[in-house]
């Protein structure tokens, strides 16, 4: 049963087509449009339902200018569905703005809950969920993604990050060297499609087994990581990255005492001892 004036979120499918829930569907059928990442990609989607709906392009370059167009379509009484190309929208996807902004204007916004890839992933990683932080996509470039590592060194929720196969060996070798190759993770490689796979291991031991074999490399990623377990070990990354960081503007010594002040690391473990020598 659909409602005049209102923008439905819609979750579609991350693999498996059969995961479109009924109430999805029928949504999709009565709306007068849906806003798709990709219209051709979502064209399809629905096509392999029996579905025809009018489509409108939404991605992050337009999102600011068309959201007021579709805010005064639906302030006219019509029902609007948002999807993207995959899962849940606004989960590393546009719509935040749209959804914001009928929000703001007072128009009931609804969601239509089903696959979120992060979710399935944590779903059957047996990490400790009951709180996790969720990270999205790292940065492409390695020296600005190893600084936002060194930032989630100490974290202790459990961490969850997608990645491409573009990517994926390379965020695991970073991620094995500043959290540890001894820190758990688990790879969760094509959820829901054929060659879904579920690998868990130490990060260094992850790390081999995805350079060694090609087959790990292909498809989408949802990478866990449990969160730092060890407070010793959380002050210390902690104090490492700090230290690094005030090194760039302080001499090594005085970086190393404000360091291991602000993050309770002992300042030898930073600064081997030689603190006065510079
Ligand atoms: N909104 C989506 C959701 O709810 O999961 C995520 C969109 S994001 C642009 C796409 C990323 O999600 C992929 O690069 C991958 O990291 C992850 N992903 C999507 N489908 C997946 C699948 N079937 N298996 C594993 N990861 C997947």
């Amino acid at each position: 049963m659909i409602s005049p004036g209102t923008l439905y979120v819609v979750a579609t499918p991350i693999g498996n087509l059969a995961d479109l829930s009924p109430r999805a569907r029928e949504t999709l059928a009565a709306v007068d449009a849906v806003c798709a990442e990709d219209t051709r990609h979502t064209r399809q989607l629905l096509a392999a339902f029996g579905l025809e709906r009018p489509l409108v392009a939404l991605h992050e370059h337009n999102e600011a200018e068309f959201a007021a167009r579709l805010i005064a379509r639906l302030r006219a009484g019509e029902s609007l569905a948002l999807v993207s190309d995959a899962g849940t929208p606004l989960v590393s996807d546009p719509g935040y703005r749209l959804v914001r902004e009928a929000r703001a204007a007072g128009l009931r916004v609804s969601p239509l809950p089903g696959a979120c890839a992060a979710i399935a992933a944590l779903s059957v990683a047996g990490v400790p969920s009951d709180r996790f932080c969720f990270e999205g996509f790292l940065p492409a470039k390695s020296s600005a993604r190893r600084e936002r590592l060194q930032q989630l060194a100490r974290e202790t929720r459990t961490l969850v990050f997608y990645e491409s196969s573009h990517r994926i060996e390379e965020s695991l070798a970073d991620m094995a060297v500043v959290f540890g190759g001894a820190r758990e993770a688990v790879l969760a490689r094509e959820l829901s499609k054929l060659f879904e796979t579920v690998l868990g291991d130490t990060l260094g031991e992850l790390t081999a087994k995805v350079a060694a074999d090609e087959n790990q490399r292909k498809g989408e990623f949802v990478l866990i990581v449990r969160g730092c377990e060890d407070d010793a070990a959380a002050r210390l990354a902690e104090g490492q990255r700090l230290y690094a960081k005030l090194g760039e503007y302080l001499k090594p010594s005085q970086a190393a005492k404000l360091a291991a002040e602000l993050s309770g690391a002992p300042r030898k473990a930073l600064y081997g001892g030689e603190a006065g020598q510079d």
